[in-house]
């Protein structure tokens, strides 16, 4: 099978897995793990700032930032189909007691101007207080749409005017970097806060991190213990994110022509009315007939590819590390015959 429906799907390979059998552990939650030290002051350091937190999910890092950024009754600026708000089972409401301004965006992107006519004036007591700026990039539900710097450095500006955080779910930000070209160390001093999914198209088995200042990760270490996040010899799954960080980042271009090229040969088929333009590594096709998306589905699965539903008339194809341009080839060999 070849598996598109997420670049979650990638499992360690087998020189991770040795790195990983050999790793130095300890207790982390006494800070004793020498592994988890290494990898978190190795992302810290990519992005220049000054400390960071494994985590066991981006779920987990995206809350635990909210959690420390806003007070209970306190708003959240971010996409209307952003991570944070869909697909985080209510976690802003249900663990920061926060409210939402959802807003609506190209390719689940925002721009300064947007953000700030959604900014309540503080002094009004009817409004609650906006307290946090999220952004995704890439943007998963935008088809792995990736922010131009010019719009970063206008947010962030933005937020450092306003003294209003700003924290990056950065589940794919090395897909963006890949991209965009610019130093991670620069990208990152846009944000206050950064979550880093370790898990997707870099192949570690599990695992994000957090970045931040001392300042705030020492409030994060506090919030993923309260969350039941505090995790032992935890060098072990650790390895497999350091191990990554230095072997599956320079490679993720691949994944965006192999992405590409899933784009073209979907562009070709009768029944494609549209797919959103591929700029990293996720395709999202949408079909003429909304009803046929099913029947497409079970038949790429017939002919041994995996893709998703992604929304009614829509699926979506994710290309990873475990993708060679051997199963890419097969794909648009498929696709166009269908
Ligand atoms: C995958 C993902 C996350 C984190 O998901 P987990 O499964 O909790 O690790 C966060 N944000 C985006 C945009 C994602 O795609």
């Amino acid at each position: 099978m070849i598996d598109l429906r997420s670049d979650t799907v990638t499992v360690p390979s087998p020189a991770m897995r040795a790195f990983m059998l050999e790793a130095p552990v300890g207790d982390d939650v006494f800070m004793e793990d020498p592994t988890v030290i290494e990898l978190e002051q190795t992302i810290a350091k990519i992005f220049g700032k000054e400390a960071a937190l494994f985590c066991s999910s981006g779920t987990q890092t995206n809350q635990i930032a909210i959690n420390v950024h806003v007070q209970p009754g306190g708003e959240v600026i971010c996409h209307e189909e952003s991570h944070i708000y869909k697909y985080e089972g209510g976690g802003i409401a249900k663990n920061s007691g926060a409210s939402v301004r959802l807003l609506q965006g190209d390719r689940g992107r925002l721009s300064a101007s947007e953000i700030e006519k959604w900014i309540n004036p503080a002094q009004d007591v009817h409004f609650p207080i906006t307290q946090l700026i999220s952004l995704e990039d890439t943007a998963n539900r935008g088809g792995g749409a990736i922010y131009d710097a010019q719009v970063l450095e206008k947010i962030s500006d933005l937020s450092k005017k306003l003294k209003l955080p700003l924290h990056l779910d950065g589940a794919r930000v090395f897909n963006a970097l890949a991209e965009n070209a610019m130093p991670a160390a620069q990208y990152g001093q846009f944000f206050d806060s950064i979550s880093v999914c370790l898990s997707k198209g870099l192949g570690a088995p599990v695992g994000s991190v957090l970045i931040g200042s001392h300042e705030f990760i020492h409030k994060a270490r506090r919030v993923r213990k309260v969350l039941g996040g505090g995790m032992r010899q935890a060098g072990i799954i650790a390895a497999g994110g350091l191990f990554a960080l230095k072997h599956n980042v320079a490679r993720l271009k691949e994944d965006h022509l192999h992405a590409k090229a899933l784009e073209n040969a979907l562009l070709k088929c009768t029944f494609i009315e549209k797919v959103v333009p591929v700029q990293t590594n996720i395709v999202v096709a949408i079909l003429k007939n909304a009803e046929q998306r099913d029947l497409l589905i079970s038949k790429f699965a017939e002919k041994g590819i995996k893709c998703m539903a992604f929304g009614p008339g829509m699926i979506r194809m994710v290309t990873h590390l475990n993708i060679s341009q051997q199963d890419i080839d097969y794909c648009v060999n498929i696709i166009e015959k269908m």
